[in-house]
């Protein structure tokens, strides 16, 4: 990730930004350099208390956090105590956490129904994404929950219709076929079993 600092700061004493941080913006043009994380790390730089850690996403993503709550695509309600970022959709709960490498991390609700009040969310079991790779881009998580809900839609239509250019796509759509294929046979027993239940008979036909 890259980070701002200024050039005109004391030696001693050089913080480093986020990108959108209200302090990072009141960096003069002339004075602004981009760095890696990692570069001002190892160069002792502080990092600003007001943009760090996941309370800063909150403060330096407030207008795409705002966005992507207008456009309905989803809701980001930070708790402090916790220290998490707890996001919802329309067909799901998810949230976020910071490991001691500063890196965010992604858990995904078991169980979720629309509406479904924030304190159950708190309160709800998840399992880890594991697909979601530690990062330290709050925004790329994000991205990959929205795109998480679009291929679910295009699922309950029709699975052949996900896209299969990248690598990871074509392992979604590998999944999303197997799961396809689990159900029919789940329809398949449940019907057999409708069957039998009705008629007895029916049993010399089950192929399981
Ligand atoms: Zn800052």
């Amino acid at each position: 990730m890259q980070v701002i600092i200024s050039m005109n700061a004391p030696k001693h004493r050089v913080v480093y930004h986020k990108a959108g941080c209200i302090y990072e913006r009141r960096i003069k043009c002339e004075n602004r350099m981009s760095i890696s994380k990692e570069e001002a790390e190892k160069k002792r730089y502080c990092e600003c208390k007001y943009c760090a850690g996941l309370r800063g996403e909150m403060r330096a993503h407030a207008a795409e956090i705002r966005y992507w709550k207008k456009k309905g695509m989803a809701e980001i309600c930070y708790d402090g105590n916790a220290d998490t970022a707890y996001v919802t959709t329309k067909l799901g709960a998810w949230k976020i956490m910071e490991n001691r490498f500063g890196k965010y991390y992604l858990h995904h609700l078991n169980h979720f129904t629309e509406d479904m009040p924030i304190s159950q969310i708190k309160d709800g079991e998840y399992h880890r994404q594991a697909d979601v790779k530690p990062t330290d881009s709050f925004c790329k998580i994000i991205h990959y929950i929205i795109d998480h809900d679009k291929a679910k839609v295009i699922m309950k239509d029709d699975f052949r219709k996900l896209p299969q250019s990248t690598k990871k796509q074509k392992k979604y759509y590998k999944q999303a076929e197997r799961k396809a294929a689990l159900k029919q046979r789940r329809r398949i027993d449940h019907l057999f079993a409708l069957l039998e239940s009705e008629a007895p008979e029916m049993k010399q036909f089950s192929i399981c």
